[in-house]
């Protein structure tokens, strides 16, 4: 059935389990195991020259996936001017116009699913799961912003007035966007902030993640085939430091949509705030520090299950991956046990390989923060398990999924972003200091419930600040318009990607009264 109404369908993605849509896919995709890509700076649809680095694999760093040049100071100016001149038509352009080549977008997106899945394993070293879920994540962003603008900005919404006076409310872009996105979606959040910007009458410049320049690029590359003007959508490849700083403290920008670190939320906010010019929105998403709540009534083997996938797939690098497991302790010992079985059936290493559950992290930077942080929890908690990484791995940024029993959530200085599963045991007479702690962190991101008390669970759902509640599931992989996603507090800003306030945020309103 489609439970989204005749207007819009979510992408199908692809059931491997299906041999005769599996074989095709694995020969497309074949074709793309040795390709070199290029990138850089796109300022008008030209690529420009930069600072020329190497981009390789996260799973064996002597593999190399291509180059990209990085954008420098000119490039910066020269994107900002086309975009801040590319406005006034763009905003004017119908709604429809901007709604088509968006999904138009979201049909090309899937003709080149096979090279797009390959950038993903090959440049940000995701599973092929976890790059089918992305290419389809990403088509859903483009046909629902499409779907979400033509119903808010079609038409203007009438008001009453006296005779003779027409009062009418539009709503229209807000200027140039800065679109900054994370490397752990580099193609989902990548074009879910780009497509709502650009349907609702913005133009864009999208800066990537440092590491996962190529698929980015790609993207935009797709979406100037699409239809959307070349000096509407600028893409520049670079560094925070360099790129991100200089678009946020431009006058000419009229919003940043940003997903990644709070401490670089915060940057943002900051820099924004210290800028001449107008008052312009930060749209955050940032981390979490993710709990699941599991009671005596749950059942072990699907508790687990839910927790593996939560805290381990994707390498732990979602922001809405389960960090802190939550175990009454009347259940504690038999969950451990299956969880340590499960953890042992997780195959790790190569993720361009479909038996592959877990890939690496993203670069040397992350493995050793988050080795740093295994010793350290080691020490000041209990080891539960660890997995021996195989052999093979040792020329990856490969951290071993690891789970370890702690006393307290406050151990936690901040979020860990990678396969590590923190595990508490509390008392059903205990559940409201477990509550309380949860929130004492200031996140509020997902939240994982396992109880079949219902009302039991219903209560932890509502005192539990968070964006996301999942009871009897996973708390990841969030889908656009099913579940929108995004949290509170240090969190993030709202409002909810793949959700129906979205685009207001992207939007200024004008009201028109007429006597004429
Ligand atoms: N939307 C993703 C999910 O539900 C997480 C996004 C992120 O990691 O930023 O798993």
């Amino acid at each position: 059935a489609d439970i989204f109404g005749p207007e819009r369908k979510n992408s199908k993605g692809l059931n491997m389990n299906i041999i005769s849509e599996a074989e095709p896919f694995f020969a497309a995709l074949e074709k793309f195991k040795d390709t070199q890509w290029t990138a850089g700076p796109l300022v008008k649809g030209e690529t420009l020259a930069g600072e020329v680095r190497d981009v390789v694999s996260p799973y064996d760093t002597t593999q190399k996936v291509g180059q990209v040049a990085f954008a420098n100071d000119a490039a910066i100016e020269q994107a900002l001017a086309a975009a801040d001149n590319a406005f006034a038509s763009w905003c004017r352009t119908p709604v429809e116009t901007r709604a088509n080549a968006l999904q138009k977008l979201a049909d090309l997106l899937e003709e080149n699913r096979e090279e797009l899945i390959a950038l993903c394993t090959r440049e940000a070293g995701k599973s092929i799961q976890d790059g089918i879920d992305e290419v389809r994540e990403a088509v859903d962003f483009c046909r629902y912003y499409a779907v979400q603008a033509k119903k808010m900005m079609t038409k203007p919404e009438l008001l009453p007035g006296p005779t003779g006076e027409l009062n009418e409310l539009f709503l229209q872009g807000r200027g140039v966007f800065v679109c900054i996105s994370p490397w752990n979606f580099p193609l989902a959040i990548f074009l879910g902030q780009v497509a709502a910007a650009l349907a609702t009458g913005n133009t864009v410049i999208a800066k990537p993640a440092e590491q996962t320049c190529i698929i980015g690029y790609r993207a935009v590359q797709l979406a100037h085939q699409a239809g959307i003007p070349k000096d509407v959508l600028q893409y520049l490849p670079g560094t925070g430091a360099t790129v991100g700083a200089a678009l946020t403290a431009d006058e000419r920008i009229g919003g940043v949509c940003f997903t990644g670190s709070t401490v670089t939320a915060k940057v943002i906010n900051r820099t924004l705030a210290g800028r001449d010019g107008a008052i312009i929105p930060l749209i955050a998403e940032t981390g979490g520090q993710n709990a699941m709540v599991v009671d005596s009534t749950s059942q072990p083997e699907q508790v687990v299950n839910d927790v593996v996938s939560s805290a381990f797939t994707s390498a732990g690098q979602r922001c809405s991956a389960l960090r802190v497991l939550y175990l009454q302790e009347d259940i504690a010992d038999r969950v451990i046990d299956v969880l340590k079985g499960a953890m042992d059936e997780l195959s790790l290493g190569n993720p361009g390989s479909v038996k592959t559950d877990v890939g690496p992290v993203i670069d040397a930077t992350a493995k050793a923060n988050l080795n740093a942080h295994i010793d350290h929890i080691k020490q000041v908690g209990r080891p539960i398990h660890q997995l021996r990484l195989p052999e093979g791995t040792e020329n990856g940024h490969f951290v071993a999924p690891t789970a370890v029993e702690i006393d307290s959530i406050k151990v936690l200085e901040k979020e860990h972003f990678g396969p590590i599963l923190h595990v508490i045991r509390y008392k059903a007479s205990d559940l409201q200091k477990v509550i309380d702690d949860i929130n004492s962190t200031g996140f509020g991101l997902t939240l994982g419930i396992h109880s079949r008390n219902e009302g039991h669970a219903l209560e932890v759902a509502d005192k539990v600040n968070v964006g996301n509640v999942y009871i009897n599931r996973n708390q990841i992989g969030a889908v656009v318009g099913v579940q929108p996603f995004g949290g509170q507090g240090l969190s993030g800003t709202g409002p909810k990607a793949g959700g129906p306030h979205y685009l207001t945020r992207f939007v200024t309103e004008k009201t028109r009264t007429n006597n004429i």
